[in-house]
Formats: structure tokens, C-alpha cells, sequence
């Protein structure tokens, strides 16, 4: 209904009919309910429901980027050091249930040469490469983190000692194979497998430490086990593979 005094309104008509003897409609009793207050009061809340709904997805979104942001490396994009912990912890809880997890620890070699050859932002670039190339050597399941400095680590769910080798090897070979433009680039490996649930976190990443180290000192460019290294003399059992 429109009138030229209050602009548009809105109106509920209810008629009642009123019946003769026969039921007959003889005419009817109509009453006016203007609800142009209640419609507007109806749209008002509909626009600040929607509006609501904007503002909700829009805070979501920027939690979503925040919590992505706490757990990503700022500069290779990869999970970072807090997020690597967190990952090993939860693997570690499937230890107590049977399953084998292993841990990954890799240094790139004579970094702080290449950073002196070719300064800091060319060295960044050779840790982005670096860390690209782990993802693409790594299975889905298998998130890559940047443990530090020049460090990469990775948690293998569901792997025994001799899958994380293999996995380690493939890692070492894609970065020595890697078309490196300034200078070649290499990386020494270190892997621990879990013990049983009488052990750490912090004691499996403390061996595949141990590990890393002793590839360094064999030569670099190379992947250990600790099991080897414990056990054996290690420079006749572990695999010492240098580029042809
Ligand atoms: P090694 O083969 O024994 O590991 O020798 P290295 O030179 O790689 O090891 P060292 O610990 O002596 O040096 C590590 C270098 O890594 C020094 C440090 O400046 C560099 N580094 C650590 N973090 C970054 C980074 O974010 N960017 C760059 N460009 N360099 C970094
Ligand atoms: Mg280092
Ligand atoms: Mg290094």
C-alpha cells in the first residue's frame, strides 16, 4: 500500500465473513494491521545477520592465515621448528600402538662458504631451493620442516629403520642432482628410528643428531643411521655415497 503522507506501508488484512440463515455471505468484517514497523525492524535484523555472517568468515580467514603463519618457516615456506615438534610428538603417540617413526635431520654442507662467496640473499635462495626440493622428494604424509639455520627435518610416519634410509638417500641424491647455478650444493643426512615407547622424542632426534654428525665427518654429501653407527664400525657399514 502506498500512501503519498507516509510513503510505503505495510499491511496485514484480516476480513471475517458473516453468513445469513442460509450461509449466505452477507458481508464481512475487515481489520487493517499495519506492520510496516515490524517489516523494517525484520529487514534491519536480516541486513546485521548478514553482515555478521561476513564479519565471522572474514575472522576465520584471518585465523586460518595466523595459525598458518605460526607454523610456517618465513623464509622456505616449509613447517617450522615448533611445528616439526609438535608433528614428532604426535607421531610418537602411534610408537605406543606398534607403528615405527622415524626422524630425518639433514645440514647443508660448507654453508657459511657459500654464504661468504656469494653473500646472505644468494644463500637464502639456496635454503628455498633446498627446501623445495625436499617436498618434492617426500611423500604426502611426510611434512619437511626447517629445524634451523641451514637444518631441515622431517618426521616419517609408519617407517622403519630401512624406509628412512631410502627415503634420506632419495633426499641427498635430488639435492647433489640439482642443477645448482653459482656453486654445487650438498647436504649431510641423519636418521634415527624410535626405540619403543620407553623412549623420548627428544632422545630419537638426539640420535639422529648423532647421526648427521657422523655423516659430516665421513666425508658429507652422505646418509647415516644411528644403528649402524651405534653397533658397527660404521665407516664399513654405512652408506657412503658421494657423487660419481
Ligand atoms: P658444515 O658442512 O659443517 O655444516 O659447515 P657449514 O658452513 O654449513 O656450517 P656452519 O655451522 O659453520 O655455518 C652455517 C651457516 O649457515 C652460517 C650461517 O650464517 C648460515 N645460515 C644460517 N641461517 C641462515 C639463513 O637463514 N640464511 C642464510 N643465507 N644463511 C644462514
Ligand atoms: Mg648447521
Ligand atoms: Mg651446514
Amino acid at each position: 500500500l502506498k500512501s503519498d503522507e507516509h510513503g510505503e506501508r505495510h499491511l496485514i488484512c484480516n476480513v471475517i465473513p458473516m453468513h445469513g440463515v442460509n450461509g449466505e455471505v452477507l458481508g464481512g468484517i475487515a481489520t487493517n494491521q499495519d506492520i510496516t514497523e515490524r517489516r523494517q525492524a525484520e529487514q534491519c535484523i536480516q541486513t546485521f545477520a548478514r553482515d555478521l555472517e561476513l564479519q565471522k568468515q572474514a575472522l576465520e580467514e584471518a585465523n586460518l592465515r595466523l595459525s598458518t603463519l605460526a607454523v610456517t618457516d618465513g623464509l622456505t615456506g616449509v613447517w617450522n621448528h615448533r611445528r616439526f615438534r609438535e608433528q614428532l610428538e604426535t607421531e610418537f603417540a602411534t610408537v605406543k600402538r606398534g607403528a615405527q617413526v622415524s626422524v630425518i635431520l639433514l645440514d647443508v654442507d660448507h654453508f657459511k662458504l657459500y654464504n661468504d662467496a656469494f653473500g646472505h640473499p644468494a644463500g637464502d635462495e639456496v635454503l628455498k631451493k633446498v627446501a623445495q626440493i625436499l617436498e618434492r622428494a617426500s611423500r604426502e604424509h611426510e611434512s619437511v620442516a626447517r629445524y634451523g639455520g641451514e637444518e631441515f627435518a622431517i618426521v616419517l610416519a609408519h617407517a622403519d629403520a630401512a624406509t628412512a634410509k631410502v627415503v634420506a638417500e632419495r633426499m641427498r641424491q635430488a639435492i647433489a642432482d640439482e642443477p645448482w647455478l653459482l656453486r654445487q650444493i650438498t647436504a649431510s643426512f641423519g636418521v634415527a628410528t624410535a626405540r619403543g615407547v620407553d623412549e623420548s622424542p627428544e632422545e630419537v632426534l638426539q640420535r639422529a643428531d648423532a647421526a648427521l654428525y657422523y655423516s659430516k665427518q665421513h666425508g658429507r654429501n652422505c646418509v647415516a643411521h644411528f644403528d649402524e653407527i651405534d653397533h658397527l664400525d660404521g665407516s664399513q657399514h654405512l652408506a657412503l655415497k658421494r657423487p660419481a
